[in-house]
């Protein structure tokens, strides 16, 4: 029988929000059994809000939660690293309107996790098992999740660009495999849309040191990238973090082509709706 998980102490984490630029502190404490990831923002005192897929208030570019008069964006690399270790019941402090941004990728978050320490609880786990094949398209995008006993991903994208082009990958998640293949992989952006964000206001705290940055031809990083398919390794990344919005460990095999952040917030939701009857406590394997 598997046990739900919490940290042993708060784990602190303090950088620049890619979107505003500014600098905020997020602080992830210990949470009771049966609490799953709950959202505060500290500078306005705000209410805890459950992290799940509906209260997502926005999806493009990173994913953005709400409550009562506030959002958080830029969640998913923090929650990828709390569901990939297999954490259950958390409360996410910030004191601004986006987690920091830390390097990109989910490596910070996994070592400051460890290192605050991981504590099995006296509760055991609830799953989300999959029982039927769900899939949402839009246009060329597809995003499917079907049975499957652990919880595994196969996903690929085709950018139109020589340093990307067609990359696709499939991997077990499991912490040892997530730690070690794509928790260090980072968020990408391209230079020519850059000023467009930044006239909207967003991307004011982007640079080399926390995204992989493209040009027309080429990767602009000087160091290059971490891992020869690191685009790939990231999406899957992300969609570890989105698929945490269920607010229960999931049991299936979920499969993207060219998906974001839009359309698993749409298959989480779906689930959602489904998993009453998909829920089975304390599986044993
Ligand atoms: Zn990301």
């Amino acid at each position: 029988m598997s046990f739900q998980k919490t940290l042993t102490k708060v784990a602190e984490f303090k950088g620049i929000g890619v979107h505003k630029g500014k600098d905020v502190v997020l602080r992830v404490f210990p949470a009771p059994v049966d609490c799953g990831y709950l959202l505060k923002r500290s500078d306005l005192d705000s209410s805890l809000v459950p992290m799940l897929a509906g209260k997502v208030a926005a999806t493009s570019m990173a994913t953005t939660m709400g409550g009562d008069g506030f959002t958080v964006s830029t969640v998913e690399h923090a929650l990828a690293a709390a569901n990939a270790l297999e954490l259950d019941n958390l409360i996410f402090e910030v004191d601004g309107p986006e987690f920091p941004i830390l390097d990109g990728s989910s490596k910070d978050f996994i070592q400051g996790f460890e290192k605050a320490g991981i504590l099995p609880q006296q509760q055991p786990k609830n799953y989300i098992v999959v029982k039927e094949k769900i899939e949402f398209s839009d246009g060329d995008k597809l995003a499917s999740i079907e049975p499957y006993l652990g919880f595994r991903i196969q996903a690929e994208i085709d950018f139109p660009h020589p340093a990307i082009g067609f990359q696709s990958l499939e991997l077990e998640i499991t912490p040892y495999n997530f730690k070690n293949q794509i928790s260090s992989a980072r968020t990408f952006g391209f230079m020519k849309d850059v000023e467009l964000l930044r006239s909207k206001g967003l991307a004011l705290g982007g640079s080399m040191d926390n995204a992989i940055v493209l040009d027309e031809k080429n990767i602009l990083n000087p160091n290059g990238l971490r891992y020869k398919d690191e685009f790939i390794r990231h999406k899957i990344l992300d969609a570890v973090g989105d698929i945490a919005t269920l607010g229960q460990p999931i049991r299936g095999f979920l499969k993207l082509e060219k998906a974001g952040h839009d359309l698993m917030n749409k298959l989480v939701l779906k689930l959602g709706e489904k998993s009453k009857s998909w829920t089975e406590k304390a599986m044993v394997y």
